[in-house]
């Protein structure tokens, strides 16, 4: 895949896209049982690109029933890993042939630049998929060191009907995270995206079983997550609860979880995360850029947003500077243009958001460096140019609280000591940068940074051989790597007496 299509090249292409809006449930679009439907507007121009089935009670119903039923068939679950494998790694090539009509209906739905949609949101979607099927065939059960009369196998199993919710801003990425090692491991599935962003989920539906999935096994309904997401996270039938979005809607889940079945909860929330630049970084340019992209990319809508920039003093005012230029080639954009580096927010409301905490940061004091203001309004879509704030300190809610946008808060520090009692002065603990030469600093702070994921000399880094995923309200268990597959296994002691 490569971004040689021009922007008028997608804007055609935008006009004869056919969008489908409907939920699937065992291998067939349907409107929701209701007949209730959304505006699903895009925030490139405020175009209605369709309306999408609104999900409720009874879908859920449906959704988990039909796949409790495959589930049990063994259709898929009871296929050898090997025939597992090969229909991920079709499923994943189906989503790279199709990769050019997932990125422009990610691009058209949730306002990022389409090259993003297509190298990063299509391509890792794809790798996803590919590297958890070729791992099915190559993970191995355990047999108990026992005594000779006797055999103790530990074996993992599928944990049956799995309700997979996701958020907007990687929508299929987020969701191919989840589907790729669940669906490998034999689960049955049913996947709500955003209401924000539910196109791709909806498209992909049919991809899995045109790669030979068998109808069933993966349902998507989209929809409002306090009606069907609720409806799924408190259904006696649901054997897990896989999630990624906030922290607030993290808990609630939880509490879903306890009121009815105690299904198995695993969440990847909300983050904060400290980007530590100590005076003695390799490469203050490396690192200013490696800083604007943290917090711009995306338009600042990433759970691992470098949000919280510490800077140790000696090296504060140059790498502000520095950070400045960066920004001008954030700026926002046409998210059709392939030029295009930072698009459109995805809606209003987030829009309101980030200016009303770029409000805040002024009223509490804070220093605003550049940007602050929404742009390009005439367009009828919602953009907002990368904004920079110093003399922040970690008190502020610019600091403390997720703001998912482009607003970076510059925090000075002097020395190791403070810069990590700064760092783990927060409720979250998804991720954190940290630049510098000195060898034992580095692992220093790495080892006492309270966070799930620590780039050091860089931000951002991985694949899908590391897993990802956060401490304290930032969630527990992990995507990515062979540990994603303990969110989608239950473990089985056999204990025989010979
Ligand atoms: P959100 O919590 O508002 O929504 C996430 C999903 O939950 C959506 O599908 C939504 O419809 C659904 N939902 C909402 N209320 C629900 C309810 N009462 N019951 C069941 N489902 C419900 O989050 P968002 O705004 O879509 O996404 C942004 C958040 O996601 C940020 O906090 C970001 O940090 C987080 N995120 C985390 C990671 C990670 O891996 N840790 C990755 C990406 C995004
Ligand atoms: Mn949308």
């Amino acid at each position: 895949m490569s971004t040689v299509l021009t922007m008028q090249d997608w804007q055609t292409k935008a006009a004869n896209l056919k969008i489908n809006g409907q939920a699937y449930i065992n291998g067939k679009y349907q409107a929701a049982a209701e007949g209730q439907t959304f505006d699903c507007i895009s925030p490139i121009d405020g175009r209605l690109l369709t309306k999408v089935a609104s999900c409720s009670d009874a879908d859920a119903q449906q959704a988990v029933a039909v796949s409790r039923a495959t589930f049990e068939s063994g259709v898929w679950a009871k296929q050898s890993p090997v025939h597992r494998k090969q229909v991920m790694i079709r499923f994943a090539e189906l989503l790279e042939h199709h990769g050019e009509e997932l990125a422009l209906l990610e691009t058209l739905d949730m306002g990022k630049p389409i090259r993003y949609s297509l190298t990063v949101d299509v391509a890792n979607a794809a790798r996803a998929l590919r590297w958890s099927g070729e791992a099915i065939d190559k993970i191995y059960d355990e047999v108990a060191p026992t005594p000779d009369n006797e055999i103790g196998m530990i074996t993992r199993e599928p944990v049956g009907v799995v309700a997979a919710i996701v958020p907007w801003n990687f929508p299929l990425l987020m969701a191919c995270w989840k589907l790729g090692p669940a669906l490998a491991a034999g689960n049955s599935v049913v996947l709500k995206p955003s209401e924000k962003s539910p196109l791709t989920a909806i498209r992909m539906a049919a991809l899995a079983v045109e790669a030979g999935i068998p109808a069933g096994v993966l349902n998507v309904l989209p929809g409002f997550g306090h009606t069907v997401g609720k409806a799924l996270a408190l259904h006696m039938d649901v054997d897990t609860l896989v999630f990624t979005g906030s922290t607030k809607i993290a808990k609630q889940l939880m509490i879903y979880a306890g009121e009815s079945n105690m299904k198995r909860v695993w969440l990847e929330a909300g983050g904060k995360s400290p980007h530590i630049i100590f005076n003695d970084a390799p490469d203050l340019a490396q690192a200013a850029a490696a800083a604007a992209a943290a917090i711009a990319f995306n338009q600042g809508e990433v759970c691992t947003a470098g949000s919280r920039l510490l800077v140790e003093s000696g090296v504060k005012d140059q790498v502000i500077a520095l950070i400045k230029q960066e920004f001008a080639s954030w700026q926002p954009g046409h998210p059709l243009d392939p030029n295009t580096h930072s698009g459109a927010v995805v809606d209003k409301q987030q829009l309101d958001t980030i200016l009303g905490y770029i409000a805040a940061g002024k009223e509490e004091g804070a220093e605003l460096v550049s940007g602050g203001e929404q742009h390009m309004a005439s367009s009828g879509g919602v953009y907002v140019a990368p904004t920079l704030f110093s003399g922040v300190n970690n008190d502020m809610r610019i600091a403390k609280e997720e703001i998912f946008g482009p607003v970076l808060s510059v925090i000075s520090f002097d020395g190791m000591e403070e810069a990590i009692a700064i760092a783990n002065d927060s409720i979250y603990g998804l991720a954190a940068g940290v630049w510098t030469t000195d060898l034992s600093k580095a692992h220093q702070t790495a080892k006492r940074l309270r966070a799930g994921m620590v780039w050091i000399n860089h931000y951002d880094g991985g694949d899908m051989t590391a897993p990802f995923g956060g401490y304290k309200q930032s969630g527990n268990g992990r995507d990515k790597s062979l540990h994603a597959f303990d969110k989608y296994t239950e473990i089985k002691a056999t204990w025989i007496a010979l």
